[in-house]
């Protein structure tokens, strides 16, 4: 039976791979720092280490007990905002604590790796969708971080003969039915527009109504997180490594994304107009025809009805997030 150590396995988009991994018959062993994850986050049935990316025996020590042959890695810091603020945060976590773990591998020979990459690693294509064929020129610390650290992976590959697959997501979004979208610190989109529903804010901010889309807010292109999932699975299985963007071929304005949410929910949600924020994009489209070509990915919730219905059932369940499961 094949053991994977996901990294940031108490994370959004980590636990909700762990909980498909398992349900998929692979064992799964969680490391997290628990910074930004949680602890109710991490399905029963996978082994849990409690530690630091930065600490390499940690990492030898769970690669050995947990006898993987792979690593999902998750474990990082994602927001655009704050990577323009604290780019050290970033580059450190990002990149240095990554090669701590990727210098562990090496040291344990486990050879097979799936890497989440992002999107902003491409910064401002000239054409949409953005296909793996594009230039990337990060526009921010944060897609900066990932694109060094995807350089580093060819490297290693090369070198140490370690496979990899990086996935680079456009929006996450949505959740299961156990376990969803809770940052400590709230700075996305959808969330952000339903704890507004819950009566947790007066009000969702728009950062940015003079971009040039056709209602002046800024595009996404939003996925599911059950699809990413499929993804990482079918990036585990294949052989080869590659690069891979995941969106949907369609994007989502600010705007758009609020009046869904007023549908879905059936609330009013106020707005409150403000200025951009600090490196974001007008537009981010992703094509995903080559990881469908290659590993015959098939999403299926590629509706963002779909996407807000899932996060507003889980919201609504957990409308503390993970803090009203007794963490
Ligand atoms: N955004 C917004 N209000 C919020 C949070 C986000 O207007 O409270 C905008 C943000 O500027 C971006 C889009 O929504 O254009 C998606 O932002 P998010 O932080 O969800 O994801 P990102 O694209 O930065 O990864």
């Amino acid at each position: 039976m094949n053991t994977i150590l996901v990294t940031g396995g108490a994370g959004y988009i980590g636990s909700i791979c762990v909980e498909e991994l398992l349900n998929a018959g692979y064992q799964v062993a969680v490391f997290d720092n628990l910074s930004e994850g949680h602890r109710a986050a991490v399905d029963p049935r996978a082994t849990f280490f409690y530690g630091e990316l930065a600490d390499r025996l940690a990492l030898e020590q769970a690669l050995e007990d947990s006898k993987a042959t792979a690593v999902m890695h998750f474990a990082a810091h994602a927001l655009v905002g704050e990577s323009m603020v604290n780019p050290s945060k970033y580059f450190y976590n990002n990149v240095s604590c990554g090669l701590n773990l990727l210098d562990a591998m090496v040291t344990k020979g486990v050879k097979r790796f799936v890497f989440s990459s992002t999107c902003a690693t491409f910064g401002v294509p000239g054409s949409m969708p953005i296909n793996e064929l594009m230039p990337q020129h990060p526009i921010n610390p944060y897609g900066a971080s990932k694109l060094m650290f995807e350089q580093i992976l060819d490297w290693y590959g090369k070198i140490h003969e370690i496979t990899f697959v990086a996935l680079r997501y456009f929006n996450a979004a949505g959740a299961t039915e156990c376990f969803g979208e809770d940052h400590r610190i709230e700075t996305h989109l959808i969330p952000n527009v339903l704890q507004v529903a819950l009566g947790q804010k007066k009000e969702v901010e728009i950062y940015g109504t003079d971009y040039p889309t056709a209602d002046g807010s800024c595009i996404r292109d939003y996925i599911h997180v059950l699809d990413l999932a499929q993804a990482h699975l079918l990036a585990l299985q294949s052989k080869e490594s590659a690069f891979y963007n995941l969106g949907t071929g369609g994007g989502t304005s600010v705007k758009e994304v609020i009046e869904c949410c007023r549908r879905v929910t059936g609330l009013p949600i106020s707005i409150l107009e403000k200025p951009r924020r600090a490196g974001d994009p007008p537009i981010l489209i992703g094509s995903s025809e080559k990881i469908k070509k290659d590993l015959g990915w098939n999403p299926q919730y590629q509706s963002i009805e779909k996407i807000i219905q899932s996060a507003w059932k889980w919201h609504q369940r957990h409308p503390l997030g993970y803090n009203d499961d007794n963490e």
